[in-house]
């Protein structure tokens, strides 16, 4: 069924009004045939999942947002370490994580609470607290608008990295349709995240702690620390974290010797809500958009923000970062326009 002229507000969690031209909910392979001969007719769709990583930065949108709501789970196979399970794009990520942690299984624990929908957590590899969606995808299944055909993508074609995937700037044709899982029968906590090792630590009786225990965990320090959409509109983190060579990294912790660092597969990870807060944008808004009070790394939504304010507030946190580290931070959100 297509609707029109929706407001997608309720659908997005940054809270932004946008007019969409149309709405298309995807739920059946049918559904898929049908966006194909859209896409093919040269019409401009975007991919929408539980729309928590999407801004719509202009009051109208001149195309169809093609929402994927397919459910479904599966057990494919078992054998003595690891469990395959295959789940439909459009299941709640959040869910399948609990799930998984109450029937014992582990590999995403550290990655409970994360909004969305499964479909979406390959896009950017989503990560958190020392895991990351790549460590436990097997393969995806994709369906291609241009060709009208399925096909498995192996974890290694997705060319996973840090926030990354091939879906991640892709053309637009490819839907991921399932995602397959490997998850651990065999449980040992990954506590590389100071803030959850902390907590870990601190449990005198450690038969408590599994899958499901770690993920409530995870929960907890995490509504801590983040603001709720709910209450104040945000897609998680604004901006990635950015990579530089360890000589930068030197140079700049001669000047910052507090400054706030993760190992990298190649020179070092900088955390970006660092920079920021040492730029001074930690709490400051301006206008109806703001840099979270808790969390210096999520933009907030105060009330009806524009696409212009946003982006213009973007900007001067981008040109601040690099005047004062000669860093530059790129955005990690998706921001969708009509150009
Ligand atoms: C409070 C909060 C906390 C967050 N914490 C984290 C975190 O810890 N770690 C992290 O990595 N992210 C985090 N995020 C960001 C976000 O939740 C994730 O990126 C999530 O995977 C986005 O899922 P979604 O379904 O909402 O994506 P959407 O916003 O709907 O889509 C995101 C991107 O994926 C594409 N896409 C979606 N579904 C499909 C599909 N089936 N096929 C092809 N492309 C598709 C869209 O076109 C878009 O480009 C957070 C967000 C919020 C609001």
């Amino acid at each position: 069924m297509i609707e029109k002229d929706v407001d997608i507000k309720e659908i997005t969690t940054f809270g932004l009004s946008c007019k969409v031209k149309e709405l298309m909910r995807i739920k059946t392979e049918q559904d898929l045939m049908l966006l194909s001969d859209r896409y093919k007719a040269k019409e401009k769709i975007y991919i929408l999942g539980g729309g928590s990583n999407s801004v719509f930065c202009e009051e109208e949108y001149n195309g169809m947002v093609a929402k994927i709501e397919n459910k479904g789970m599966e057990k494919i196979s078992e054998d003595e370490d690891n469990v395959i399970i295959e789940v439909s794009a459009g299941q709640v990520w959040k869910d399948f994580v609990v799930d998984c942690c109450e029937k014992g299984l582990s590999n995403i624990e550290n990655l409970a609470a994360i909004p969305g929908v499964v479909g979406a957590a390959p896009v950017q590899n989503i990560g958190a607290y020392g895991q990351e969606a790549k460590d436990s995808i097997v393969a995806c299944e994709v369906f291609d608008m241009k060709t009208k055909t399925f096909y498995w993508i192996s974890n290694k074609d997705c060319h996973f990295d840090y926030r990354y995937s091939i879906f991640k700037y892709q053309e637009g044709n490819l839907v991921i349709w399932k995602v397959r899982f490997s998850l651990k029968k065999h449980f040992s906590v990954n506590t590389s995240y100071k803030a959850l090792k902390d907590v870990i630590d601190k449990v005198e009786d450690k038969s408590k702690i599994t899958p499901s225990f770690v993920a409530k965990k995870v929960t907890e320090i995490r509504d801590s620390k983040l603001p709720d959409p709910k209450i104040l509109g945000n897609v998680g983190s604004f901006f990635k974290n950015p990579i530089i060579s360890q000589d930068q990294y030197e140079q700049i912790k001669k000047y910052y010797p507090n400054i706030v660092s993760f190992p990298a597969k190649e020179g070092v990870k900088i955390s970006a809500g660092w920079l920021i807060e040492q730029c001074g944008y930690k709490g400051k808004r301006v206008g109806k958009v703001g840099m979270s009070e808790k969390q210096a790394l999520v933009m907030v939504n105060y009330g009806e923000a524009t696409g212009k304010e946003i982006t213009a507030f973007a900007n001067a946190i981008i040109d601040s970062v690099k005047n004062m580290f000669n860093i530059q931070i790129q955005i990690e959100a998706h921001l969708v326009s009509n150009h």
